[in-house]
C-alpha cells in the first residue's frame, strides 16, 4: 500500500538524533549529574496532591513567570515559559520565521536551531565559525546581508564548543540584524556574563534559558525566555492553550526556592571541569576552552569513532560529534560527578594507549 506522505521538506529530514545507550556513565547530553535537592522532591510530592487535576492549568503561568522575572529583575510580561527551551525556540520560529523567512545560524552550533527552523518551513542561512570555532563577525555580516534573517541565533556558551561570546560581540551582532537576535543561554549559569543584562523593551533581543541543565530537571521539560513584552505577547497567540501543565508550573516555582544550592552546584561543576580539562591536557588531544558543563576535544592520533566505541565498551557514553559540520574527529564530554569523570578518564586513557 502506498503510504500517504508528509510535507516533502519534512519527509526529507532525519529527526534529531542522540543515541540513548544503556551504560553506567552517561556523559553525553549535558545534564546535571545530581538529582534535585531532597527538599524539592518532598515539596513536589506534596504539590501533586494540591493540583486541581480536573481543571485546566493557569494559562498565563502567572506565578512561575513572576518568580522567574524576580530572579532576573525583569517584568513578568517579559517572560515566556514552555516545555523545555526547545519548545520556546519552536514557538519563536512559528511566530517570527516560517515560509518566506530566513533563520541565520553559525555552525558548528546546537543542532536544534537548524532543525526547528526547517521543520517550521523557514529558510536556513548557514554561516561558518572561524577555524578556532569562534564567531566570525565578518561572516555574520555576510550571512545577515545576504539572507536578511527574521531570527539570528547566537548560542553562548555555544554547544558543542563550550565557548562564550563577549558582550561586545553580542552588541555588534545586535547592531547588524534586521530581525530578532536570539541568544541561547542553556548553559548561561556557567558563563562569566549573561546577555540578560541587555534585554529591554526597545531592543530586539531574546535570551533563552532552561531548567534542564543546571537545575537538574531535564526530565521535567521546562524552559523560558526573557524578551521585550511585545515579543512575549505575540508568542502567547501562537503557543497551544494550556501548554504548560499545572504540576510543571509548581515544579518550576519550587525549584526557584533552591537558587543558592543550584549556584553552589554550578561552582562545584566548574571546579570539576578544571580538573577534567587538566587531565585531558596530558593526553594526545586538542581541547577547547569551556564556559559550560562540557568539554569538546579531538583525538590527534586516533579515530574518534573508534575512541567512542571503546568508551561505550567500558560503559561510558560521550557525544560523538565527528560527523557534525566543522567538528571532524571531535567528541564532547559532559562534566559528571568526580567518580563518573574518573571512569571516563580511565577509559579514555585506555582507548588512547
Ligand atoms: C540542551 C539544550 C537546549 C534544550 O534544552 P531543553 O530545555 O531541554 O529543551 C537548548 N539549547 C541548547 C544550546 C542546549 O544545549
Amino acid at each position: 500500500m502506498a503510504r500517504f506522505q508528509p510535507r516533502p521538506d519534512v519527509a526529507l529530514r532525519e529527526g534529531y538524533h542522540s543515541p540513548q545507550v544503556d551504560v553506567e556513565v552517561r556523559l553525553n547530553t549535558n545534564e546535571s549529574p545530581l538529582a534535585p535537592p531532597p527538599a524539592f522532591l518532598r515539596d513536589l510530592a506534596d504539590a501533586v496532591a494540591d493540583v486541581a487535576w480536573n481543571r485546566y492549568p493557569d494559562r498565563g503561568a502567572t506565578e512561575l513567570r513572576r518568580r522567574i522575572a524576580a530572579l532576573h529583575g525583569v517584568d513578568p510580561a517579559q517572560v515566556f515559559v514552555a516545555n523545555g527551551s526547545n519548545e520556546v525556540l519552536q514557538t519563536l520560529s512559528l511566530t517570527y520565521a516560517g515560509p518566506g523567512r530566513a533563520v541565520a545560524l553559525f555552525e558548528p552550533t546546537y543542532a536544534m536551531h537548524g532543525q526547528i527552523a526547517r521543520i517550521t518551513g523557514s529558510d536556513v542561512a548557514e554561516g561558518a565559525r572561524a577555524a578556532d570555532l569562534s564567531l566570525d563577525l565578518a561572516e555574520v555580516r555576510r550571512v545577515v546581508e545576504e539572507s536578511s534573517p527574521a531570527i539570528t541565533y547566537v548560542c553562548s556558551p555555544n554547544n558543542p564548543t563550550g565557548m562564550v561570546e563577549t558582550r561586545e560581540t553580542v552588541l555588534d551582532v545586535l547592531a547588524m540584524v534586521p530581525g530578532l537576535l536570539v541568544v541561547d543561554e542553556a548553559y548561561g549559569q556557567f558563563a562569566p556574563w549573561s546577555a540578560l543584562e541587555l534585554v529591554d523593551e526597545d531592543t530586539p533581543l531574546v535570551v533563552t534559558r532552561t531548567f534542564s541543565k543546571t537545575w537538574s530537571m531535564a526530565a521535567a521539560r521546562l524552559g523560558y525566555l526573557v524578551a521585550p513584552s511585545w515579543v512575549v505577547a505575540e508568542l502567547e497567540k501562537v503557543v497551544l492553550p494550556y501548554h504548560l501543565d499545572a504540576l510543571k508550573q509548581r515544579a518550576g516555582c519550587l525549584a526557584l526556592d533552591h537558587v543558592s544550592e543550584m549556584e553552589q552546584r554550578v561552582s562545584t561543576l566548574v571546579e570539576e571541569r578544571g580538573r577534567v580539562q587538566a587531565a585531558l591536557a596530558e593526553l594526545p588531544l586538542e581541547v577547547w576552552p569551556s564556559s559550560a558543563n562540557f568539554v569538546l576535544f579531538r583525538p590527534l592520533q586516533h579515530d574518534a569513532d573508534a575512541v567512542w566505541e571503546a568508551l561505550v565498551a567500558d560503559s561510558v557514553l560521550v557525544r560523538n560529534c565527528a560527523s557534525w559540520p566543522g567538528l571532524h574527529n571531535c567528541l564532547r564530554v559532559t562534566i559528571g560527578t568526580p567518580h563518573e569523570d574518573d571512569r571516563f578518564l580511565a577509559a579514555l586513557r585506555k582507548a588512547l594507549a
